[in-house]
């Protein structure tokens, strides 16, 4: 059984001599939902530009279901289905004409879409608005669009690029619902996101990657593990003019007297609690040091990863 999608040795060189990937290989196996993680400018939209045949490749090979981009593109483009993340269909259209037309370009008659335009705009909450022009909806059901949009040929692999990025919490939850449903309907399903916790609430299986390299291509279990520690910083009443000593944690102060505390995976905040009773202070505010997505990054740097040791800015 082929690759949902099989990247090899893939490298991609801007006009401009700038190198976006170097050398990237991955393979998402059919039904997967699969994560390519990384921070802005990482090579994400690149890869996906690549996948979908919007950027022609420098270097390396792409299948998507077996079939290669060099030499059977149109079967492998029936097989996907892609939500770029700017909107760009017409926004004088209908609603309904764009999914319409959209089926047309993969030689499906009207008639023959239409009852699978209808279960989208339905699903996607999108069918009260099928007579209006695209540029009526608002920015949410704009989003919604764009993935019934990819979906109306019935892809077996939707590629999204920041399906959510900028979308409010409760839009963003529908649409992990919407997801998840399609994908344990049998699709495949690849996102690019810079959200460790969408990554985590959705896939399986992820890759990083950042400056144009993968780090990391493994579950998301075993990724998750080795997110062993946490920090917090704690403001504290009084502040504190001298490390204290807290057994069983490690604990430092920073420059502005806050309490910072390495929390290791097998710690609990309560025990950390019941470590301080006896001390003279007390404990105004907890926060996180970082998110985890920069505890993960920290600890791909730690392990030996091939990462620089400049500050991260994600
Ligand atoms: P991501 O999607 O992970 O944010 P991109 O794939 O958009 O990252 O970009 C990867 C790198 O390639 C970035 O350094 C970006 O500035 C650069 N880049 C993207 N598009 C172009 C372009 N058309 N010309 C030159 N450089 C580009």
């Amino acid at each position: 059984m082929p690759a949902a999608l099989e990247i090899k040795h893939l490298s991609k060189t801007y006009d401009n001599g700038h190198k976006a990937l170097s050398d990237v290989s991955l393979s998402v196996k059919q039904g997967d939902f699969f994560a390519l993680l990384g921070p802005n400018g990482a090579g994400k939209s690149t890869t996906l530009g690549i996948v979908s045949s919007l950027l022609n490749k420098s270097e390396g090979e792409v299948r998507v279901f077996g079939h290669d981009l060099d030499t059977e593109l149109v079967k492998a483009k029936t097989c996907l289905g892609v939500v770029p993340q700017e909107v760009n269909f017409n926004q004088f259209e209908k609603v309904q004409d764009i999914l319409i037309t959209q089926a047309g370009y993969y030689g499906i008659k009207a008639s023959e879409a239409w009852p699978t335009v209808q279960i989208y705009l339905k699903e996607l909450g999108l069918w009260d608005k099928r007579e209006q022009p695209a540029r009526m909806l608002s920015g949410g059901m704009k989003r919604r669009l764009m993935i019934a949009r990819a979906l109306v040929h019935k892809p077996k692999l939707l590629i999204l690029d920041e399906p959510t990025a900028g979308v409010d919490i409760e839009l963003r939850r529908s649409m992990w619902r919407f997801l998840r449903n399609i994908n344990e309907a049998g699709t495949t399903i690849i996102l690019t996101t810079h959200y460790l916790e969408e990554a985590e609430e959705l896939c399986r299986n992820i890759a990083i990657i950042d400056r144009g390299t993968i780090l990391e291509n493994t579950s998301m279990k075993a990724l998750l593990s080795k997110l062993h520690k946490q920090t917090f910083v704690m403001e504290t009443i009084p502040v504190l003019q001298t490390i204290p000593e807290i057994a069983g944690f490690d604990v430092s102060l920073d420059a502005g007297g806050q309490l910072e505390v390495d929390m290791q995976g097998t710690q609990t905040m309560s025990a950390f609690f019941n470590a301080i009773t006896d001390h003279k202070f007390q404990v105004a505010s907890v926060r996180t040091k970082s998110n985890r997505l920069e505890e993960l990054f920290l600890s791909l740097v730690s392990s030996g990863q091939d990462l620089n040791s400049e500050e991260k800015v994600l």
